[in-house]
């Protein structure tokens, strides 16, 4: 198995450095950027299994890095957890908002970044047995690209997939349809937001046979959500 190559973009060189030390004694393969100019060059070049981005940099806003990133179809699937100095539970929002799949304050310990890193490399497929997410009858096995609903295959469309997919590495937090849009059909903007519930439509009733279609919940006035605890 190769090294995970995790991208940390960061301004403050100790801070940098430190984050850096960390990483390799963990075994991660490390690259690093101090703007997002460089980061930019950085995914370009060699393709990273996860960034961890700095909410303030010098030449644009982390959270912007990581929107235009989501928009990309090249890059829309890298795992990003965002480093920030602010507390606040609105930043936290905005954060996850912007695509962000963690988020972390400073100042954190090694440990707990490491923690938090294998955490999101799991859930995305990265770390995964054989890149197979199993919850309650349902396997998605993301290598043979096909799904398993009590044993038995399961017929998706494309979108489908990618949907079922997304929701089950991001699971117990209620994505909205624009966020759907953005995360899973790459933010096109000629599609409408009633497409996401068309889909979801289509994805439940592949999955009512096998009784698995309750994984997947509408959270009302607020989007879908992926969880294996039913209401
Ligand atoms: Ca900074």
């Amino acid at each position: 198995m190769t090294e995970t190559r995790i991208l940390v973009v960061e301004d403050e060189q100790p801070i940098r450095d430190l984050i850096a030390f960390g990483l390799r004694r963990a075994g991660f393969d490390v690259a690093l950027a101090a703007d997002c100019k460089a980061a930019r060059v950085c995914v370009a070049d060699h393709r990273p299994g996860l960034m961890l981005v700095d909410w303030m940099l010098p030449d644009m806003s982390g959270l912007e890095l990581t929107r235009q990133l989501r928009k990309d179809p090249d890059t829309r699937d890298i795992p990003i957890i965002m480093l920030t100095a602010r507390a606040g539970e609105a930043d936290k929002v905005t954060g996850l908002e912007g695509g962000a799949d963690d988020y972390m304050t400073k100042p954190f310990s090694p440990r707990e970044l490491i923690a938090r890193i294998q955490a999101v490399l799991r859930r995305t497929g990265a770390l995964g047995e054989h890149g197979r997410i199993v919850v309650a009858g349902l396997t998605l096995d993301q290598v043979g690209h096909r799904v398993l609903a009590a044993g038995r295959p399961v017929d998706f469309g494309p979108t489908e997939f990618r949907l079922l997919s997304f929701l089950m590495t991001h699971p117990e937090r209620v994505y909205s349809r624009s966020q759907l849009l953005n995360r899973v059909w790459g933010g096109d903007v000629d599609v409408e937001e009633r497409t996401v519930d068309v889909h979801i439509r289509r994805l439940r009733k592949a999955l009512e046979a096998s009784g698995c279609d309750c994984l997947v919940q509408t959270v009302r006035g607020a989007g879908y959500r992926f969880s294996a605890r039913v209401e």
